[in-house]
């Protein structure tokens, strides 16, 4: 694709990254075939290459209209269409530095910066999240139905293990997960204690993908360094970082890539992000032995099309015994998308239905996934037990 980038941006590092990125692109359109967002709405606009046009002519001009700024917001960044491109276009990282420039350029309408502000202030602050979230879980049969679909029921911590401060393997605890779903990493706990492996769980906070996907991208960067603060001094003495919330994963894989610009953290986030790894990629050489069970397997657009695991979970289960039952549109986002369901909840609830309605056809007894954020917003809409595949496991250990 030739661009003419504005002479006001022409020299910024992040404009350039984005106009090299933008001339990978070769218009062929491929990609488009496999977007959630333009299969809802067959609008060329609310595809990756509708898209990518549209940060293309805000980087020529130096200037986006409200309606081109919708249409960014309606992307889900489940990158799907990353994975289906042949030219290798970065299109998350290309919709990362164009909602960075839209943001400066456009104004939101005030209902939407003032529910951006709340959740980037509240989310990742396990201070304020953790007790606002025992509050709403208290009066959840009393929550207009909105509220109450996104106020998952208590979940309790049903494999308590203690950490080791000699474990060479550190595992995150995460902010939403850490309140939301917190047997989740005591899972991965049990099943590691299992085979005597001790682990150490890190209060490391958010991320950053929060305030990052939010178009914050210093806050985002901020929570980021403090991450590496907190895990780089431990590297030495951990053979490996685990994060059970591909969505938190991910983003740690990414921090190379966001800091690159920062001379000081460059090369420790690419130490930290080389010892991450996914509970899947730590697991796969072990032998279980587990019988029973349909289990439909959702791999979140974090796993499969951000950190290239797709297909692995499944195999593992598989490998141990489990039976999978088939679904169709593995490759569609369920709509969750971090904060996604909040903001666009249409859209949102439409994808989580759609992907329902292919998960429950082969009637499983439990659907499992591997990021908290589909996790519950899948569970807000059936009956069937939605859960961690970790968690899956050490119930069946
Ligand atoms: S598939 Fe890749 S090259 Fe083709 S339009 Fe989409 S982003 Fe561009
Ligand atoms: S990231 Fe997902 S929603 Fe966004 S353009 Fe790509 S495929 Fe579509």
């Amino acid at each position: 694709m030739k661009t003419e980038i504005h002479p006001r941006l022409i020299d910024l590092p992040l404009v350039q990254e984005a106009d090299a990125i933008l001339r990978k692109c070769v218009h062929c359109g491929f990609c488009t075939a496999t977007c959630p967002t333009y299969q809802l709405l067959g609008d060329e606009l609310d595809g990756p290459r509708g898209r990518i046009y549209l940060i293309k002519n805000l980087l020529e001009q130096d200037d986006i209209d409200d309606k081109s700024v919708q249409h960014l917001d309606r992307c889900l960044t489940c990158r799907a269409c990353e994975t289906t491109c042949p030219s290798g276009v970065e299109y998350g990282r290309l919709l990362d530095i164009g909602k960075q420039f839209a943001a400066e350029r456009s104004s939101a309408p005030f209902l939407r910066r003032l529910l951006s502000a709340a959740l980037r202030f509240v989310v990742p602050r396990k201070v304020l999240f953790k007790p606002l979230l025992t509050i709403s879980q208290w009066f959840r049969p009393l929550l207009p139905a909105f509220l109450k679909s996104h106020v998952p029921s208590k979940q309790p911590v049903r494999h308590a293990v203690k950490s080791s401060n000699a474990a060479r393997v550190l595992l995150l605890g995460g902010c939403v997960q850490s309140s939301a779903t917190p047997n989740v990493v005591a899972s991965l706990q049990k099943i590691l204690a299992a085979i005597d492996t001790e682990s150490r769980l890190v209060d490391e906070g958010c991320c950053g993908a929060l305030d990052y996907h939010l178009a914050a991208h210093e806050q985002g960067m901020a929570r980021m360094r403090h991450v590496i603060d907190l895990l780089y001094p431990q590297l030495e003495q951990v053979d490996a970082i685990v994060s059970s919330a591909t969505g938190c994963g991910v983003t740690i894989a990414e921090y190379p890539d966001i800091l690159k610009y920062d001379n000081d953290y460059a090369d420790k986030a690419r130490a930290v992000a080389d010892k991450l790894v996914d509970p899947v990629e730590l697991l796969e050489s072990l032998d279980l032995n587990l019988t029973g069970k349909d289990v439909a397997v959702h791999t979140p657009c974090s796993m499969q099309h951000g950190l290239g695991l797709n297909g692995r979970v499944e195999a593992l289960l598989s490998k141990w015994g489990l039976r999978l039952t088939a679904h169709k549109e593995g490759h569609l986002c369920c709509g969750s998308a971090g904060t996604y369901s909040i903001l666009q909840p249409e859209l949102s609830t439409s994808l989580r239905d759609r992907k329902l309605n292919n998960l429950e056809a082969g009637q499983p007894s439990v659907i499992v996934t591997a990021n908290v954020g589909c996790q519950l917003h899948l569970q807000s809409g059936t009956e069937t037990h939605v859960m961690h595949w970790l968690e899956l496991v050490a119930d069946l250990l």
